[in-house]
């Protein structure tokens, strides 16, 4: 055929660029399980020949299909399997125990940033742990007890308030079925205390509890109250990002001096579920 006729019946040349991009889009559409996750070795079906991710199919022996309800068998598609690691990334934290995959991008990042099997430090300055997110209790109450605190609120007595030195005081709360570090600074450089609440593991959660920091006076007659509130923290930002964007409890020591008795101010701390409407 000359180009004449190629005209004549308007075949147009098609760029390649397009049509592998088309091609990814489609096989991106059929990797995915009925429960549309991306599907990701290993990578099972069940009897009629429906692919099931990790989330579906694992035990195999006691899994049915979510699409037809045929059991799952044991046999993986390692054809898939390949496909998807060429297309895929599984997120790091998954040999801990994560099964979150995605097109290869910036979302696996935005992911690991806060994935829920990432690990998590100890804060206690010589010691060395790292572990994941429900691990965590454990260990404080193994190897600082002190510092894990059981209730939701707590009264916290700062005494030397007119020569007042550095404090810093971290603990962890578990209450309301999850756990908070709960973290009270006093900076001479600031002159001021600072408070704050973080909720441990998944961010999205944070916003479901709130705390509040309040200093009464213990004079009945003049009644002053001093109250900070907020939904608690995400705890992949730092206590010092938090205190110096002053989002938190910050109670200047010139303010505190009115609320002294005998030298001393008690901090009262609560935290709670945030009330569903
Ligand atoms: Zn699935
Ligand atoms: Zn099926
Ligand atoms: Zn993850
Ligand atoms: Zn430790």
């Amino acid at each position: 055929m000359d180009k004449l006729k190629l005209e004549k019946l308007s075949i147009k040349p098609v760029s390649s660029a397009v049509v592998s991009e088309d091609i990814n889009s489609t096989v991106m559409q059929t990797l995915r399980c009925a429960c549309k996750r991306y599907l990701y070795a290993p990578i099972r079906q069940c009897r009629s020949g429906h692919c099931l991710c990790s989330h579906c199919s694992d035990p195999p022996s006691r899994r049915m299909c979510p699409e037809c309800g045929s059991p799952v068998i044991q046999a993986r598609n390692l054809a898939l399997e390949a496909i998807a690691a060429k297309l895929l990334i599984a997120c790091v934290y998954r040999t801990a125990g994560c099964l979150e995959v995605m097109p290869q991008g910036y979302g696996m990042l935005v992911h690991e940033h806060q994935c829920l099997y990432r690990p998590y430090d100890c804060f206690a300055a010589k010691c060395a742990w790292t572990g994941q997110a429900h691990t965590l209790l454990a260990h404080m109450e193994k190897s600082h007890r002190e510092r894990v605190f059981v209730g939701f609120e707590k009264v916290f007595k700062v005494k030397k308030i007119e020569n007042r030195e550095e404090m810093d005081m971290m603990f962890l709360f578990s209450c309301l079925n999850n756990l908070f570090w709960v973290k009270l600074i006093y900076r001479k450089t600031d002159t001021t205390f600072f408070g704050a609440v973080q909720y441990v593991g998944n961010i999205n959660t944070a916003g479901k509890y709130s705390y509040s920091f309040e200093v009464k006076s213990e004079d009945e007659k003049s009644k002053k109250l001093f109250r900070f509130d907020r939904k608690t923290h995400e705890d992949i930002v730092s206590f010092d990002v938090i205190f110096g964007s002053h989002d938190c409890f910050c109670f200047p020591i010139s303010i505190a001096k009115y609320f002294a008795e005998s030298d001393a101010i008690s901090i009262n701390l609560t935290i709670q579920s945030v009330a569903q409407h």
